[in-house]
This record gives C-alpha cells, sequence and structure tokens, in this order.
C-alpha cells in the first residue's frame, strides 16, 4: 500500500549499509516502477538509473518479455526439489548455454540465489576437490583488500573492505588471509605499472610460501574490484596471478559476479579481456538481469571429474539449496540471455562505454577529483582532498553522499562508496544517456565544491 509505505518500511525493514543513526524519510526514495534506463520513485520523480540498480539490470528495466517468460514458467511449473536426480528443462537449458558461453572448459554449474551464495559454493566447491583428490590439508584461500565477495558469512570473511566486519564475530580466519588490493592509482610514486604488478605478484607468492603451498587452496579475485571502488590492476596481474596459482596447483576462482554478461564488452571478462583461464567462475547480477535471483558457480570439467567420481563419502556432494535451478529464474536467465544476443546489446557496450569512459575523463578538471577509472560500463570517481598526494577527501565532509544527493535532485543515480562515486548503468545506454550522466555528476560536485 502506498499511502503508508513509508510508515511500514522505517517500522519493519532494515536496510543494508543504512547509517541508522541518520534515518529518515529526508532524502530516501521508494522506487515505485523502471522502465528500460529510467526508474520512478512514490513521488513522481523520474531518475536516470545510472547504477543498473546495484550492478545487475543489464538489459534495462521494465522488459515485458521477461515478465511474460517468468509468468510462463510459473503457470507450466514454478518449482520442484532439483536434489538427487531430479532437474528442470529450464536448469538443464541454462547449464547447457553457460557451457557454451563460457570460457575453456568451465561446463558445469552449481546454481545458487546470487553472488554470496555462489562464493560459499566455490568455496566449498574447492574443499571438496581437494578432499576427495586426496590433499586434505589443501584448504586455505588467499583473498585481497578490498575486494567484495558477498554477505553470507564466507563471502564476508573473503570480503576485505575496511568496515564491513565491524561488530560480526570473525570467522574463517583460519583459512582466509589477505593479499594487497591491485589498485593503479595507489601505485607508489616513482614506481612503474611493470614495478607495481611485480611488487604484487611477489607479495602474493610470498604469502603462499609463508602458509605453506601444501596449505593453500586457491586465489579469489574480481577482474575490476567493484565495490572496493572500481579498482583496476595493472597490465598482466591476472594472467600472472594465475601463472602462480597453477606453480602452486591451486585454483584460480573469478569472482565475475559484477563483470559477467556484458558489463566489459564480453560475456565473460577473465579469458576474453584479461588472458587468463579460471578454474571456477562465480556469477549472478546479469546472469538474469535482477529479474529474479540467481547465481552460478561454474567450474572446470578437471574439478568436475574429481568431485563426480563416486570414491569417497559414498560419492555425494552434500551441499545444495532449496531453490538451486529454481526453473523460474533459469528460465529469466534464459531469455535474458536471448535478449543481450539479439539485440547485440555487448556491441553496444563496447561502442558507448569507450565513449563514456572517454567523456568522463573531463571530470578529471574538479578540483577534488583525484581520479576516474574502470573500463566500459564500470566506473569508479575518486574524490580527494589533495591531487597531489592522493589524499582521500575527509570522510566528515560527507563530499560523495551529498554530491549523490544533488545528482538525484538533477535526475540522476550514482552511487557513493566511501570517497568514491561509482557508476554501473544498464548496458542499454545510448551516448546521449552518458552526457546526461557524466554532466549531472560534474554540475553536482561543481555545487558541492562551490558550497563547501
Ligand atoms: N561478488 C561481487 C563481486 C559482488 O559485487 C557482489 C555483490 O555486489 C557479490 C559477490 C555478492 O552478490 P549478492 O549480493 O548477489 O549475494
Amino acid at each position: 500500500d502506498k499511502s503508508n509505505a513509508w510508515e511500514n518500511d522505517r517500522a519493519h525493514v532494515i536496510h543494508p549499509y543504512t547509517d541508522f543513526s541518520t534515518f529518515s524519510n529526508e532524502g530516501s526514495q521508494i522506487i515505485e516502477r523502471a522502465e528500460g534506463m529510467y526508474v520512478t520513485d512514490t513521488d513522481g520523480n523520474k531518475l536516470l538509473d545510472g547504477i543498473a540498480g546495484l550492478w545487475c539490470v543489464n538489459i534495462g528495466h521494465g522488459r515485458k518479455e521477461m515478465a511474460e517468460t517468468i509468468a510462463e514458467q510459473v503457470m507450466n511449473m514454478q518449482y520442484y526439489n532439483p536434489f538427487g536426480h531430479s532437474s528442470n528443462i529450464p536448469a538443464a537449458t541454462l547449464g547447457a548455454k553457460l557451457a557454451e558461453l563460457a570460457p575453456g572448459d568451465l561446463n558445469h554449474v552449481f546454481y545458487t540465489c546470487g553472488g554470496s551464495t555462489a562464493n560459499d559454493a566455490a568455496i566449498r566447491l574447492v574443499h571438496y576437490y581437494f578432499d576427495m583428490k586426496g590433499q586434505h590439508r589443501k584448504k586455505k584461500i588467499i583473498s585481497r583488500q578490498n575486494g567484495y565477495h558477498g554477505a553470507t558469512y564466507v563471502a564476508a570473511s573473503l570480503t576485505g573492505i575496511h568496515g564491513t566486519k565491524t561488530g560480526f564475530d570473525r570467522i574463517g580466519e583460519d583459512f582466509i588471509t589477505h593479499v594487497s588490493a591491485a589498485n593503479l592509482y595507489d601505485k607508489p610514486e616513482g614506481w612503474s605499472d611493470g614495478d607495481y604488478c611485480d611488487y604484487l605478484v611477489r607479495e602474493f607468492e610470498a604469502r603462499i610460501q609463508q602458509l605453506g603451498p601444501d596449505n593453500v587452496a586457491a586465489f579469489i579475485a574480481e577482474p575490476i574490484m567493484g565495490a572496493g571502488g572500481v579498482l583496476v590492476a595493472p597490465d598482466g596481474y591476472h594472467k600472472r596471478m594465475w601463472e602462480i596459482c597453477k606453480k602452486y596447483d591451486m585454483l584460480y576462482i573469478a569472482d565475475e559476479v559484477v563483470t559477467a554478461f556484458g558489463r566489459l564488452g564480453e560475456w565473460f571478462a577473465s579469458e576474453a579481456i584479461y588472458g587468463y583461464q579460471p578454474d571456477i567462475l562465480v556469477c549472478a547480477k546479469g546472469i538474469s538481469s535482477g529479474y529474479i535471483p540467481l547465481g552460478a558457480t561454474l567450474i572446470s570439467t578437471e574439478i568436475y571429474d574429481v568431485i563426480s567420481k563416486p570414491q569417497c563419502v559414498g560419492g555425494v556432494l552434500s551441499m545444495g539449496l532449496t531453490y538451486f535451478g529454481h526453473p523460474v529464474a533459469c528460465a529469466a536467465a534464459l531469455k535474458n540471455i536471448e535478449i543481450l544476443e539479439r539485440e547485440n546489446i555487448l556491441g553496444n557496450v563496447k561502442e558507448v562505454g569507450t565513449y563514456f569512459q572517454d567523456s568522463a575523463k573531463s571530470l578529471l578538471n574538479q578540483p577534488i577529483v583525484g581520479d576516474v577509472r574502470g573500463s566500459q560500463l564500470m566506473m569508479g570517481i575518486d574524490l580527494v582532498a589533495d591531487k597531489k598526494t592522493k589524499t582521500p577527501i575527509d570522510m566528515s565532509e560527507k563530499a560523495a553522499g551529498t554530491i549523490f544527493q544533488k545528482c538525484i535532485e538533477r535526475g540522476v543515480i550514482i552511487r557513493p562508496v566511501g570517497d568514491c562515486l561509482v557508476l554501473s548503468p544498464p548496458l542499454i545506454i545510448s551516448k546521449e544517456q552518458c552526457d546526461q550522466i557524466i554532466n549531472t555528476v560534474n554540475e553536482s560536485i561543481t555545487e558541492f565544491v562551490a558550497q563547501r
């Protein structure tokens, strides 16, 4: 009921990532309708969605075809037990489609409800795989500072973003360890990109040595760190980290929850853009463009062959979610992929994404913008107090949040993340809409600077 939506929300809904001390109706929004590149709130404000919901609405909002597909699947068969020998047509068909699109021999999929559960599944599969191989000590996982991998306890432990652990008990610290983020903007003064890459690779190898290679099972990384501030690694970084994994009999887990399904112009970024072949690839978000929750953990034939051999534990893989391979979610994902293919949306990303990145460089003229980075339709704009020293803007200034509000007033939604402004629009964006976003961010920063 629209008339008391606020009362109900404030009384009963626990909002993720909310400062409860400042929680009020002011500046908050209830989104009621969504179509194409736009969403409309309960006050009738129509806003250009510069963040695709939360990095996920790749095909744009409100597609009737998606609604029809979902309704049809519900009417045919909305759900049935996916355990053991039971399956459904959309789950099987999507499995084959993912195997066709995914790089190399990532031919088997474990379905989940989203990115966090898909990362949890990845870690369980890594542990199970080495156990089945008799390498019972190979359990440790290396993750990265500033990496974001989700909100369930293991995924949150993999996450390396400062502040996300406050108030929660530490778990997983006996088997999860973090190495430095790869962030070109943070490269020490006087170092070349190559020096910086060498440093990160050396640090990684030293950590493996320190933990003991027989104990280290896997490395997990996003191709470009998303929620950690759109951090871009130096050229060759991922390939070299992957080579180190191979040297020490470790698995490389690519967390492509944000980057898969076109955000960087390819179905999957790891092999097509960064030239390495992950052993496990985790996706969610763009797989169904947020129309229905779905996550998928893709594993290589090598891993599948080991875990499917009935040599231990009676050959039973004792993990699975009620909504594994949910037929409605899988049908939605298949239709979403069909739309991405039919409309050549990845082609649009390649064309418009370059334009977006190039035109956003103009923001560097702002006195408080230290860096504009990213790739295609994934962008981070760093706010700094001092461009020369790259000192981040003081959080007490609430710069990102204030600029976000100013953008809303001008009809554009962006995302404030710490001292960074994040942009990740739906992949159907036009060049004119890119201009609108960049101009709005520019005007909002100008106004913020003037009022400082
Ligand atoms: N991994 C990455 C890279 C993400 O960006 C996210 C969510 O933003 C997740 C995992 C967690 O996905 P979910 O929120 O669907 O559980």
